[in-house]
């Protein structure tokens, strides 16, 4: 309950401007400083993970704190947050006083600490990252040693472009290497699309939340190793036939990508994420 008789603090914490004020926390573009000003957004967000009462959440890149206000207002049992930057850490601290032995801030670079100890499953993910550092955990966190996962699943804003990237299916010119690695091992959806205008300050494109629901086993069967070589070998070149882009990867491919039920002419967009597994298998046999 607010002056202007709206619902509408999620918290009794200062609004995000005044925090953002209070501690002189000028966006950063070297760290890729888009910030969430608006509870209502941040809380939108949260709810997109699903319900997060019996669950720790893992937030990467909280900045001043909008979207851990989010996540803590929706009932997370508890956050461990990843933040890189030391001048966001009191900010943080003040979050962390309102909500009792439910926020745990680690300053860090998400790209080395080791969150799964600070962890008890089940774990959802939760992250509004710089755009190349999603892109680059996202792949981590899909590929072994990561895997399997200790999250359940991953909420994650991306621009526009990428997030379209790990929900294309085959034909489409956005249908690759992401959207196979994504979509072999999880359910994965666009879940929000964002404004620049969302953002303070505001990115130059727009925005996208994905959510990746981990699958209890991938879709179909493959070594991932292989799998990777094959369709990176397969997309690195993907105006090529098949039979041309794979050559390296097997002496006789042309007999594999039959094996496998795939034309050899065909080209690496029109080949499901199916066809694609069953090319790793024929691939594996050596
Ligand atoms: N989550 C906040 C929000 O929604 O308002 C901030 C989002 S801002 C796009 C990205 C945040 O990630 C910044 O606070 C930045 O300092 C932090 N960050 C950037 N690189 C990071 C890294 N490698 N590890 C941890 N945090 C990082």
């Amino acid at each position: 309950f607010c002056a202007s008789g709206r619902m509408s603090a999620i918290d009794n914490l200062p609004p995000l401007r005044e925090v953002i004020a209070a501690h002189g926390l000028s966006a950063r573009k070297s760290l890729g400083q888009n910030f969430l000003l608006d509870l209502n957004l941040t809380a939108r967000i949260a709810r997109v993970a699903g319900d997060l009462t019996g669950a720790d959440v893992l937030e990467v890149g909280p900045g001043p704190g909008g979207l851990t206000r989010g996540l803590l207002a929706e009932g997370a049992r508890r956050v461990v947050a990843v933040e890189k930057d030391a001048r966001c850490l009191p900010a943080l601290a003040e979050i962390a006083a309102a909500y009792p032995g439910r926020l745990e801030v680690l300053n860090a670079d998400a790209l080395e600490v080791d969150w799964a100890a600070h962890l008890t499953p089940p774990v959802k993910v939760v992250a509004n990252l710089p755009y190349n550092v999603g892109t680059e955990l996202l792949v981590r966190w899909l590929t072994p040693p990561a895997w399997p996962p200790l999250w359940t699943s991953l909420t994650l804003m991306f621009q526009r472009e990428v997030a379209e990237r790990i929900v294309a299916q085959p034909g489409s010119k956005a249908y690759g290497r992401l959207a196979i690695l994504s979509q072999w091992r999880t359910e994965a959806k666009i879940a929000l699309s964002l404004p620049p205008e969302a953002f303070t300050p505001p990115p130059k494109v727009r925005s996208a939340v994905v959510h990746l629901t981990a699958l209890p086993a991938p879709r179909f069967p493959a070594d991932p190793d292989v799998l990777s070589r094959v369709v990176a070998a397969a997309f690195n070149q993907r105006r090529k036939m098949l039979r041309a882009s794979l050559k390296g990867v097997a002496p006789d491919i042309e007999e594999r990508l039959r094996a496998a039920g795939i034309k050899p002419t065909d080209r690496a967009e029109q080949v499901p994420l199916e066809g694609f597994c069953a090319l790793a298998r024929e691939v594996a046999k050596g």
